[in-house]
């Protein structure tokens, strides 16, 4: 299998927190290390390892993941006389599900609609709402607490896989339904966008596990998906796959985003909302709401809560043409550095990222790729 979709939390990539896990990660490699050692590696090596080393750290970077074991949330209500439409709570997949659940929260809010349109948020569900809007015919302004780079949205790592955000055993079938139709647009609407305008690229990417589910519904996002014998790549672990997926430069993708909807004659204005009676103030009678975890505080929603992520990143290595995913962490080469993760801290509210944290990560993966088996011809 190589990763189901979550029942909890925890897996878009095996994510080390505590020294205990990670001390764990480091055993099962050592031990992997040595037995994979000895067995003969085909000569068609071609993965350049990542250089990891304390001195190749150029920034280290914390988010809050806005998570809500419900699953996030699209939704609309009256406020007012005012047409409030949710698109919020998307926890760990929040880039991957972007176009789809603004797709489904456009779907609920424009229908009938006259006149201008507001939306609270400028990460990744504000600015794709706005886009979607405008794409309608709908003039648009974004009213957001901060903007890009200081958003969430900007310290993602740009995987598009679903994993993260919801607990198995908390959301309905109807939700289910939701999620399935926000994945359905966004892999589309991601692959049309490919290119280096808006930093979305293809990558293979080597997961540890045991290979491909037929059973997940959820398979196709995985294409290309097989197990690999250890012939077939250097990794120093046992158990390995590959699957395709896209991965987005987040920093890049939300620039371009913005362009986008200033280009479309969209406005963008910094205002923090306090209340929803501060949202009664705006002149535009429909209003969405991609406030992240912001959305908690402003709305009394106390189901959804940080789950704190921290990267290190690396000098860009352009020869660095896969992705990892497994014990040692996750690594997303990108242009603007190598991203090394990860941790998945609950309930942890400071964005700062933790020195002790980020070495964690930094020794996890130089121990990973001080085992390749290969050097690349
Ligand atoms: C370390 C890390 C790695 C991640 N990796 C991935 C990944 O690989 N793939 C993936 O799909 N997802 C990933 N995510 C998850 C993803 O980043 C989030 O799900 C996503 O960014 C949420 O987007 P958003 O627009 O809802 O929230 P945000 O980006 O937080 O944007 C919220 C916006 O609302 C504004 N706002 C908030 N409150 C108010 C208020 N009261 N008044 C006015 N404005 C307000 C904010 O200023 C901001 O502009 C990762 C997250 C982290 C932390």
């Amino acid at each position: 299998m190589i990763r189901r979709l979550p029942t909890e939390p925890i897996d878009r990539r095996r994510l080390i927190v505590g020294a205990g896990a990670t001390l764990g990660g480091f055993a099962l490699q050592s031990c992997a290390t040595t037995r994979l050692a000895s067995r003969a590696l085909d000569p068609g090596c071609t993965l350049h390892p990542v250089y990891v080393a304390p001195d190749r750290v150029i920034r280290a970077v914390a988010g809050l993941r806005p998570y809500r074991e419900a699953g996030f949330v699209v939704r609309a209500e009256a406020l007012g006389g005012k047409r409030l439409v949710h698109n919020y709570g998307h926890g760990g997949a929040g880039i991957t599900l972007s176009w789809g659940s603004s797709m489904l929260a456009t779907r609920l809010g424009l229908p009938g609609h006259q006149g201008a349109v507001a939306v609270m948020g400028a990460g990744v569900m504000g600015l794709t709402t706005a886009r979607l809007v405008q794409e309608a015919g709908f003039s648009v302004t974004i009213y957001t607490k901060a903007l890009p780079p200081d958003t969430t949205s900007n310290i993602a790592g740009g995987q598009i896989s679903p994993f993260g955000h919801y607990r198995d055993s908390m959301v309905t079938p109807e939700w289910r339904a939701q999620f399935a139709a926000a994945m359905d647009y966004s892999w589309r609407r991601f692959q049309i966008m490919v290119g280096e305008d808006y930093g979305i690229r293809w990558l293979t990417t080597y997961t540890e596990g045991d290979g491909p589910d037929p059973s997940d519904p959820f398979q196709r996002y995985h294409p290309a998906a097989r197990r690999l014998d250890s012939a077939e790549h250097p990794f120093p672990v046992d158990n390995l796959s590959r699957f395709d997926t896209m991965y987005v430069e987040t920093g890049r993708f939300l620039r371009q985003l913005t362009r986008d909807v200033h280009l479309a004659g969209g406005a963008i204005r910094v205002r923090e909302f306090a209340t929803p009676a501060d949202i009664a103030t705006l002149p535009e009678t429909l209003v969405f709401n991609g406030t992240g975890l912001g959305a908690g505080a402003l709305f009394g929603d106390a189901g959804i809560r940080p789950i704190r992520g921290q990267l290190a990143i690396l000098l860009p290595q352009p020869e660095v043409d896969y992705a990892f995913t497994g014990e040692a962490g996750y690594m997303f080469p990108r242009a603007d550095g190598v991203v090394l993760g990860g941790t998945f801290e609950r309930d942890e509210w400071d964005a700062t990222p933790q020195p002790e944290d980020i070495s964690r990560i930094v020794a996890s993966h130089r121990r990973l790729f001080q085992g390749f088996r290969c050097t690349p011809t």
